[in-house]
């Protein structure tokens, strides 16, 4: 018997409405899509984006895509190109997922991009996935319902069996069909295909009428500035402070006198939930050194560790 704690919604009327009133209350809930099965949090509710890095057990802030029910809501929050009007019309709802500016003003949750200015948004086809995501109205931050490290899962008792006791509901909508991931095309400047999909380069050439540019993971890495590299403050970071140096913006964490504090009571949760948040309110007061308490290195600890150590590392060029 897994010791589970998430119940299971139907797939009906009854159990999407609960499944939107689950995720407007900070919940997380795993629902099917043509893909995997996602675990979906409200993108706009830093905290419940905190738990989805919490419920996976990810050892680093991997960006998130945005879930919508209709392209007049989706449109809100990016800036929207002829060319996404484009792969929309033709291949929307379905796998794509495109990455566009995101909408300076836009309320989601800037630990859905991990502090990217950038936004990864979808509309997925799968029928109970569109049915949870009118019922909630916004958009729905969701990778794949499982804990980091093992596989998708494509049926609802996988989701239980993984993330049972860390998810709480699951909307058992059978099995997905089985998923490619979707595929993830960025449209900053010119379009490049980010991940390889169900939907493949050249039926999005024609569209497009040119090729894609590919992205090599090894590149995006090695290249500062590019798509995939990490938001970086102006400021140097200076980790594990246990004192302050004059003069240093101070980013707390547990019972210190500081600036910003990211959890009073050192809850690793609502410090994700802050992290990205705090570090350009402190970064966009132009000190020379954002100082940051010792976060411990345990659960979600792990991935803050992970982004103010990349924060911190020296920088190229
Ligand atoms: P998954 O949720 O497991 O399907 O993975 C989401 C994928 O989307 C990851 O490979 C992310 O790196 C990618 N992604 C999400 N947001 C962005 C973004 N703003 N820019 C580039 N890639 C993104
Ligand atoms: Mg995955």
């Amino acid at each position: 018997m897994n010791p589970s704690s998430a119940e299971i919604l139907p797939d009906t009327d009854a159990g999407h409405v609960r499944a939107a009133d689950i995720l407007r209350t900070g919940g997380l809930v795993a629902f099917p899509t043509e893909t995997v099965y996602g675990l979906g949090a409200d993108a706009c509710d830093d905290r419940a984006v905190a738990r989805i890095y919490d419920a996976k057990g990810r050892p680093s802030f991997n960006p998130l895509i945005v879930h919508f029910a209709d392209p007049e809501t989706l449109k809100r929050h990016v800036v929207w190109t002829p060319e996404a009007e484009l792969l929309a019309q033709t291949f929307w709802p379905g796998p794509l997922t495109l990455v566009l500016r995101k909408q300076p003003d836009s309320p989601i949750s800037p630990l859905v991009s991990a502090g990217l200015e950038t936004l990864a948004v979808r509309l997925p086809a799968h029928a109970s996935a569109r049915a949870v995501l009118r019922a909630f109205g916004g958009g729905v931050a969701a990778p794949s319902a499982n804990r980091s490290g093992q596989i998708s899962p494509t049926q609802a008792d996988h989701v239980v069996a993984s993330l049972g006791n860390r998810v709480d509901a699951v909307l058992d909508g059978g099995s997905c069909a089985v998923g490619l991931e979707s595929t993830i095309v960025g449209l900053l400047d010119k379009p490049v295909m980010l991940r390889p999909g169900g939907i493949t380069e050249d039926v999005l050439a024609a569209t497009l009428g040119r090729h894609l540019a590919i992205r090599h993971k090894a590149e995006a890495l090695s290249a500062p500035g590019q798509l995939m590299s990490h938001y970086a403050p102006h400021a140097q970071v200076r980790l594990n402070a246990t004192e302050w140096q004059p003069g240093e913006l101070r980013l707390g964490f547990g019972d210190v006198a500081c600036d910003l504090n990211l959890s009073e009571s050192e809850d690793l949760v609502e410090a994700a939930a802050h992290l990205f948040d705090y570090l350009h309110r402190l970064d966009a007061q132009k000190g020379k050194v954002i100082a940051v308490s010792p976060i411990p290195h345990d659960g979600l600890g792990v991935a803050i560790n992970d982004r103010l150590s990349r924060a911190a590392a020296p920088r190229e060029g």
